[in-house]
């Protein structure tokens, strides 16, 4: 088989630490302690490695990649390797000291999460009080210090009727680009999918919401949109197929071809402590599994979109049929298509708005949204 063209992006995720706590956070249930990270020197080898790789991008992400001291040091040496650097945080522990100190060191671009567009509403669903209030500053000083802004919205039941709002407010803190990705369901918020499950009026609403938005704001505003899968027809193509463009390296250097690919629980995955960058996204095990077309099972294999969505989703496959070479149930050829859409109907017909929220021990924390 030939080598796989290099990937596009790397996911750095430099700590599973948050003060935040979503209920769809997109780090696995089994959190990683602090103990265990990369070293700041380890993680300038693998700036380097992905660099030689031909990587073009690195998202330094996490949990919360400002709680890393050394996160200037890394952003410093993305920028020595001619690799374009993106913050994704939630913003809330940073100033504009930090901000300045990110930009002095190549940071070229921020992506900021709000949680909704209300303060009440996001606080609790981000488990953090105060924290919509302090987004909002920190969206102005990113600005004021002269770096690009994307918001990031994750939509759900909770929050979806806002979307009005949470577009509005895009514009108003002067964002380039809107990311609106409705709730993938595996990991958190597969534990938490009958407090966040939207109702199929709730997605059309949205969708039409963000059609007219995109219109009216070209120009102004990119609105990217991760549309829902559980009331489509075909899946997403997934990372743009596995192991084709992404690489995702979490933070004790576990090298993954999705940043919830652990949710597939009868994976291992290589970490950069036994093996180069290279090696791993080459040949490792985990990232050839599932990569091409060669290991699609019928009706993907003889379909004719088999290279267009490479069988969607491998974590969505496996949280809802426990086989992760299924095709993803998000396809009406899928046997399972059918359940999964009672499934989303009777789940968002649910009345709880109860959570499981992110800890990093295993102890839940519930609580309501009113
Ligand atoms: S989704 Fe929420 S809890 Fe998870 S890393 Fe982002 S801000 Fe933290
Ligand atoms: S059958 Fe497989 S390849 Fe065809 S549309 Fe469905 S998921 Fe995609």
């Amino acid at each position: 088989m030939s080598a796989p063209q290099p990937p596009m992006g790397l996911l750095a995720e430099l700590s599973h630490r948050c003060p935040l706590a979503c209920p769809y956070c997109s780090n696995p249930l089994e959190l990683e302690r602090p103990r265990g990270e990369l070293t700041a020197e380890e993680w300038l080898r693998v700036i380097d490695e992905a660099a030689e790789l031909g990587v073009l991008q690195i998202h330094f992400s996490g949990g919360e990649p400002t709680l890393r001291r050394d996160l200037e040091q890394l952003i410093a040496r993305a920028r020595e390797q001619e690799v374009y650097s993106n913050l994704i945080t939630a913003g809330v522990l940073l100033d504009r000291a930090r901000i300045d100190a990110l930009a002095a060191a190549g940071l070229e671009h921020v992506q900021l999460s709000i949680q909704d567009s209300r303060a009440a509403s996001a606080d609790t669903i981000g488990g953090y009080k105060g924290g919509h209030a302090r987004k909002l500053e920190v969206a102005r000083m990113v600005r004021a210090a002269g770096l690009p802004l994307t918001i990031n919205a994750v939509v759900h039941r909770q929050n979806l009727d806002h979307l009005e709002e949470i577009v509005e407010l895009a514009v108003e803190l002067d964002a380039v680009r809107l990311e609106v990705a409705h709730t993938q369901y595996y990991g958190w918020a597969y534990a938490n999918r009958a407090a966040l499950m939207p109702s199929r009026e709730q997605v059309e609403h949205a969708n039409a919401v963000v059609a007219a938005a995109k219109e009216r704001l070209k120009g102004v505003l990119t609105i990217d949109y991760v549309v829902p899968d559980y009331y489509a027809k075909r899946p997403k193509a997934c990372m743009g197929g596995w192991g084709r463009q992404f690489l995702n390296v979490t933070p004790t250097g576990k090298v993954l071809p999705c940043h919830a690919a652990e949710s597939i629980t009868d994976m291992t995955f290589e970490t950069v402590r036994e093996r180069p960058l290279a090696a791993i996204w080459e040949d490792g095990p985990a990232f050839e599994r599932f990569r091409g077309t060669a290991w699609m099972p019928e009706p993907c294999r003889s379909c004719e979109r088999r290279e267009i969505d490479f069988g969607g989703c491998r974590c969505q496959a496996f949280a809802l049929t426990g086989d992760a070479a299924a095709t993803d149930p998000a396809c009406g050829k899928s046997p399972e298509h059918a359940s999964m859409v009672g499934l989303a109907e009777t789940e968002s017909a649910a009345d709880t708005r109860d959570f499981v929220y992110r800890t990093m021990g295993r102890k839940e924390r519930a609580g309501r949204v009113d």
